[in-house]
């Protein structure tokens, strides 16, 4: 179920269900195993038929971590690997301005770092063999099956024109960050490009690196140099807006040179190590925010309803806190009415409000540093340096920082979820074998 490298056939799709997901990213693949695990019936449909992805959020924020733990998914993560962040030092003009210690945060278990097709894995083997979960593996959304203006199902297909419909009570769109499912709701998305785009690519670890992260600052230019599991750096090294062309043509040894500048603690490695634009992955950067997320019978979570920018690495972590905030409210309202009754927009009315606080919380902070590291004028820059001196030597910078990166919305909905299903299970890793690493991974 949890790989496959052919679609499912279309005799294995239900013609109904409770819930069909769109999209078997984080965000979907959480839900329909919290879903199976209480019995509730699910389609996930996923149009890719493997799970690799190349530069994705691998990061699972402190807050995430004590939900997965709590959820089951310690022994599996655990019996995978992961790696954990120790800390983040912000270097600026080659100088130390800012060290913030994650161990030093009470009560909070460090942030880790997983390859996202791993962590994808570990929840589908979790729901393979639950009853009332089916997978549809290279099947994509196409249209929204609509009813006196509600939603009823949707219309898959695949390859040339091979469709089926699925009915069910409520379609939750986790399609991620180009959302097809909110296109077809007509819910209006407010799409905001930020002023710069990001170039990322993996080095080699140094084993005496550690497991330090590094936001290495030159001006207006910047890296965020990410340790990842198991043994590399993921850098990612901001862009003009639609500078990718202009970078291009000014040829990738420059494009190296400009690295190395910015940290020649780093240099080495590109050098090398970095041997084409092949190795790179470009992320176009955007915020999408959406008042509304859903409608009768249709609901958005994930990158779908909200996209956010890679600063602090919080979309997989938004992502698994808006499903596992939503299984108690889905559980609910399932609950709620006959087989038939399709499930309102207004069930789902606090769960939005909730949840779109936290990521306004997440976005807005994203929006302030973006706006200082973008700073170039000479005294913008020395006033930047001094403002993180200030903030490394202010005495409740630990907990200005828990504030900002550890916001911890969904906790308590996992203490709920946990409550209706007695208790946490231990999820074991179905496949011990090691971990493969693609090229991109
Ligand atoms: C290139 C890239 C780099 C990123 N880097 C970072 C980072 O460094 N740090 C960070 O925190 N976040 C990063 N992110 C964001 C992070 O990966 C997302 O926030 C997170 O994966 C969101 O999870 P999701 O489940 O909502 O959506 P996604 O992970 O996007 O999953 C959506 C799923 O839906 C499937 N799908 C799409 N359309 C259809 C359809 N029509 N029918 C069926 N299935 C469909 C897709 O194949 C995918 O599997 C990055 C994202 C990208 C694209």
């Amino acid at each position: 179920m949890t790989d496959h490298t052919n679609p499912t056939p279309a005799d294995s799709a239900p013609a109904e269900t409770e819930v069909l997901i769109v999209g078997g990213g984080p965000a979907g693949s959480l839900l329909a195993t919290l879903l199976a695990r209480r019995g509730i019936r699910s389609v996930l449909v996923e149009k890719q038929t493997n799970l690799e992805r190349s530069f994705r959020g691998e990061t699972i924020a402190a807050p995430s971590v004590t939900s997965l733990n709590r959820l089951g998914f310690g022994p599996a993560l655990r019996a995978h690997g992961f790696l954990e962040t120790t800390s983040v030092t912000t270097i600026a003009e080659q100088r130390e301005v800012l060290h913030v210690d994650y161990r030093k945060f009470a009560g909070q278990p460090l942030p880790i770092d997983i390859p996202q097709p791993s962590l994808i894995r570990i929840f589908n083997r979790a729901a393979a063999d639950l009853q009332g979960h089916v997978y549809l593996s290279g099947w994509a959304f196409s249209s929204l099956i609509e009813e006196d203006g509600v939603v009823r199902g949707a219309v898959l297909s695949r390859g040339r024109g091979e469709r089926v419909s699925v009915r069910a009570r409520i379609v939750i769109g986790a399609d991620g960050r180009f959302s097809k499912v909110r296109k077809a709701s007509g819910l209006a998305a407010d799409i905001q490009p930020m002023a710069r785009d990001f170039l990322s690519f993996k080095l080699p670890r140094p084993p005496e690196w550690g497991s330090a992260a590094q936001l290495v600052i030159e001006r207006d230019k910047h890296l965020v140099i990410l340790p990842t599991f198991p043994d590399t750096l993921r850098v990612g090294h901001n862009l003009p807006k639609r500078g990718l062309g202009e970078l291009r043509a000014a040829g990738f040894d420059a494009f190296k040179r400009g690295i190395m500048a910015i940290s020649p603690q780093l240099a080495p490695l590109v050098d090398e190590h970095l041997r084409s634009w092949d190795d790179t992955g470009f992320l176009e950067i955007f915020t999408a925010e959406m008042q509304e997320w859903a409608r009768d019978g249709l609901l958005l979570i994930g990158d779908a309803s909200h996209t956010a920018t890679p600063i602090l690495g919080q979309g997989v972590n938004l992502a698994m806190q808006d499903s596992i905030t939503l299984v108690p409210v889905l559980a609910a309202a399932l609950g709620r009415g006959g087989p038939e009754r399709v499930l309102t927009k207004a069930e789902f009315a606090d769960f939005v409000a909730t949840r779109r606080e936290h990521k306004l919380h997440v976005t807005g902070f994203q929006r302030m540093q973006e706006a200082n590291l973008a700073v170039a004028d000479p005294r913008g820059v020395k006033l930047r340096r001094l403002k993180y001196r200030l903030l490394n030597a202010f005495p409740g910078k630990y907990r200005v920082f828990n504030k900002v990166i550890n916001a911890q919305h969904a906790i308590d909905d996992v203490d709920l979820a946990l409550a209706r299903t007695g208790g946490p299970r231990a999820v074991d890793a179905a496949d011990p074998s090691p971990y493969e690493v693609s090229a991109h991974d």
